[in-house]
């Protein structure tokens, strides 16, 4: 087959990864989404563009790099920050500060830092390069493992995604989709020849409450999920429990029915409980975080609604 060498924009590809479909597989992290979950645990890849993250923690200090990073930035954006005792005790020292209303990403002190304590979200690849990475994996994928392609939303980049979906399929291995949903249908027709395996959202039963939630309505969401079960699609459902946002009963019944409609589409539901493991995400990128008040969902709660999950006649479990 001919693949286009497609370009893609990427954040990261993980081998041995256990939570991105069946078995042990490898998951390359597309980047750029068009919605904006208030729970996401990945904000570097809500946007397209890259940026530059902070993790001040490697930060050596300006007297070790001599200001390198600073020296770099040509709008002024970097600076030395208030003086800090050194974790290893050796004295005082000044770490970076960004400036983020200066900052224009242009990503000049990403590369001259030494330790990556700044960094791009991010690098642009081909499918070639993709494959030649992902490959290397092939001898963890036994059984029903294999690649998930995810995001952000993959189906943002619409062509580096169907391009890698059709070259990983001419290998023979087994390929998970994870989606928002929110994509044009055609482009759903298109790529499920090539996809085993659908990991699919639905955050909100409720259109105006999942836009307050992630900025998009949930219509196009529902409507792909139900063309993709009525033309061989398999689906794999993620619902996330976030207490006082997706926790209602009427929400989570009516995911359920709705789940329960699809059929034998549906291989598994599975139910995410919130957790805030992406906090500090939102730091290095120099957000705001808004979910500060929220806690992790109680062990009793999710159990009760994984059984009001299986009394729908679904296969479900807590992720
Ligand atoms: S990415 Fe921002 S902080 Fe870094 S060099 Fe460019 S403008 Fe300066
Ligand atoms: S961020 Fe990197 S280049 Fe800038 S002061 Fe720290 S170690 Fe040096």
């Amino acid at each position: 087959m001919d693949y286009k060498n497609a370009t893609g924009h990427i954040y990261d590809i993980q081998g041995y990864a256990v939570h991105d479909g069946p078995g042990i597989r490898t998951t390359v992290y597309t980047k750029g989404c068009p919605l904006s979950c208030l729970w996401c645990h990945s904000p570097e890849s809500q946007r397209h563009e890259f940026e530059v993250g902070y993790l001040q923690i490697k930060c050596l200090g300006a007297d070790v790099c001599q200001d390198a990073c600073i020296n770099a930035c040509p709008v002024g954006a970097l600076s030395r920050n208030e003086p800090v005792q050194a974790l290893d005790g050796s004295g005082a020292i000044q770490k970076a500060k960004i400036d983020r209303e200066k900052c224009t990403g242009c990503l000049k002190c990403a590369k001259a830092c030494i330790t990556k304590a700044l960094y791009a979200t991010g690098w642009d690849t081909t499918v070639d390069e993709v494959y030649d990475r992902v490959i290397k994996d092939r001898g963890f994928f036994q059984n029903d493992g294999g690649i998930t392609i995810s995001g952000g939303e993959a189906m943002a980049q619409f062509e580096f995604t169907l391009n890698l979906a059709k070259r990983l399929k001419d290998s023979g291995i087994h390929i998970c989709l994870d989606t928002t949903g929110f994509t044009p249908e055609k482009q759903f027709e298109e790529i499920l020849p090539f996809i085993d395996l659908f990991l699919y959202d639905i955050k909100h039963m409720d259109s105006a409450m999942h836009k307050n939630l992630t900025g998009v309505g949930n219509e196009l969401i529902l409507s792909n999920a139900r063309f993709l079960a009525e033309h061989g699609g398999a689906l794999q459902i993620r619902v996330p429990v976030i207490p006082k946002l997706t926790d209602k009963e009427s929400n989570l019944r009516s995911t359920a029915e709705f789940c329960a409609s699809l059929g034998d589409a549906v291989k598994l539901v599975q139910l995410l409980p919130y957790h805030k493991t992406g906090r500090m995400k939102y730091e290095r990128l120099g957000w705001r975080y808004k979910l500060t008040n929220v806690e992790p969902p109680e062990e009793a709660f999710m159990l009760k609604t994984l059984e009001m999950f299986q009394n729908h006649g679904l296969n479900a479990q807590l992720y």
